[in-house]
């Protein structure tokens, strides 16, 4: 009698065909061209946005010399031991300058921002003056030079400010803002098509029957997409029958820059995705050696991305993150992506086998002591959206971690940033 040999599944806890993590997203990167169109838009419509060319410098910031304080400019050779006298004969407001000459011996009034006359190198505060009528006295040890912000001290004429690719933030805005800009060349936003598939999804707004379940995912990608700054098309939910989802796919990549779906990637007798993507594009399979997350597709239907994630809301949510966010990042052009871990004292118990990459859903809260530390979240099903909603983190637990004591160190990837 033949001998029956058992299959790879996901309760295994390696298959030696699978890729790991960084494998994976390795070759994604290495797949991805960024986006080179571009567009103009105001300022304001130009948060979060990721710049197309260098921003440089038109002018010097600050644009004159000026005080960073409210009080008296003087000349600092009149700085004579630790009292002093000096003529006050005129006062220079922010946007109102003192014209005329100031002669050793004399001073003028200064308000923070005002410009310096020409005469001053110096600025005393008004806390160290003593005011007789015309006549100031100055107390207290004072340094030829001080409290003087100079031309260009921040910016110099020509300086690049920011670089291509960059994503704006408040403080650029405010910048470009500075420098005279009313207009920001930034590049286009992507466009991401998606859709859930499963014979078992019903729409918001349906009645359930026997065996049916609402479609999350759509929700949870749409919020994700959102939160990345792409524009998202949500095509809804895709039976598993294979001419349904040889249309969606093929009218999806018409129209996106990347397609998502959501189930069907897996062995079931009803995961046609896999077919119908070697008929129209370049898709590999791959079985990563992560948990939550094991089956992804990845590949290109035409010059279009393609994204085939699990169907478990917390895989999506876990595959979308460590995969599909880099890719949208580095395919919208945004060079300013940043590591974002951090190591924090773990309070609970992991129980892990060593074999596979686990992204646990975790708290970051702050003890008793002021300290950061990380708690799991408990139940870590993949089907359990729950412990996402309640998670501020993933713990990251590598291949070769085989369980973690109660106060360890582990890696913690903080969602903020992250979504
Ligand atoms: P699949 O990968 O298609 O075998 O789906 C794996 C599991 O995820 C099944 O229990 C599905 O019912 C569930 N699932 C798939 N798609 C969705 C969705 N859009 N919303 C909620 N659950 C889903
Ligand atoms: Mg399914």
């Amino acid at each position: 009698m033949a001998e029956f040999i058992p299959q790879a599944s996901c309760a295994d806890a390696h298959e030696p065909q699978s890729l790991s993590v960084s494998e994976a997203q390795q070759r994604i990167t290495d797949l991805i061209k960024a986006i080179t169109a571009w567009e103009k838009c105001s300022i304001r419509n130009s948060l979060d946005r990721n710049l197309h060319n260098p921003i440089s410098s038109p002018i010097q910031v600050p644009a004159h010399n000026n005080s960073a304080m409210d009080g008296y400019a003087i000349h600092g050779s009149d700085i004579s031991g630790n009292h002093f006298s000096l003529l006050q004969i005129g006062t220079a407001f922010a946007g109102h300058p003192y014209v005329g000459k100031v002669n050793k011996g004399e001073c003028i009034r200064i308000m923070t921002g005002a410009m310096m006359p020409d005469d001053c190198d110096t600025v005393v505060m008004q806390e160290h003056v003593e005011v007789d009528g015309q006549m100031i006295t100055v107390h207290g040890k004072q340094l030829k030079g001080q409290n003087v912000r100079f031309a260009g001290e921040d910016i110099q004429v020509g300086d690049i400010v920011l670089e291509e690719g960059h994503k704006l933030t408040p403080a650029d805005l405010g910048m470009i803002a500075s420098l005279g800009f009313s207009e920001v060349t930034v590049k286009r936003k992507i466009r991401v098509a998606f859709f859930s598939t499963g014979d078992e999804l019903r729409s918001i707004g349906q009645s359930l029957e026997a065996g049916q379940i609402y479609d999350s995912n759509r929700y949870t990608l749409y919020g994700m997409l959102k939160r990345l700054g792409v524009d998202p098309i949500d095509m809804g939910v895709v039976a598993d029958d294979k001419d349904a989802l040889r249309t969606a796919l093929q009218l999806a990549s018409n129209q996106a820059d990347v397609v998502l779906t959501s189930g069907g990637v897996s062995v079931g007798e009803a995961d046609y995705i896999k077919e119908m993507l070697e008929e129209l594009g370049q898709v590999d399979f791959w079985k990563i050696a992560m948990k939550p997350g094991r089956p992804l597709a990845f590949g290109k239907i035409n010059d279009t991305l393609f994204f085939g994630l699990p169907g478990n809301p917390v895989s999506v949510m876990v595959t979308f993150y460590q995969f599909v966010t880099p890719a949208l990042q580095q395919l919208a052009g945004n060079k300013m992506v940043r590591k974002n871990t951090v190591q924090v004292n773990c309070v609970s118990p992991i129980r892990k086998r060593a074999g596979r990459f686990e992204f646990q859903r975790g708290i970051l809260f702050t003890n008793a002591n002021g300290e950061t530390e990380v708690k799991t979240t408990g139940q870590q099903g993949s089907g359990i959206l729950r412990s996402m909603s309640s998670a501020n983190c993933f713990i990251l637990l590598e291949e070769s971690c085989d369980g973690i004591e109660p106060n360890s160190t582990v890696t913690v990837q903080p969602f903020s940033g992250l979504i």
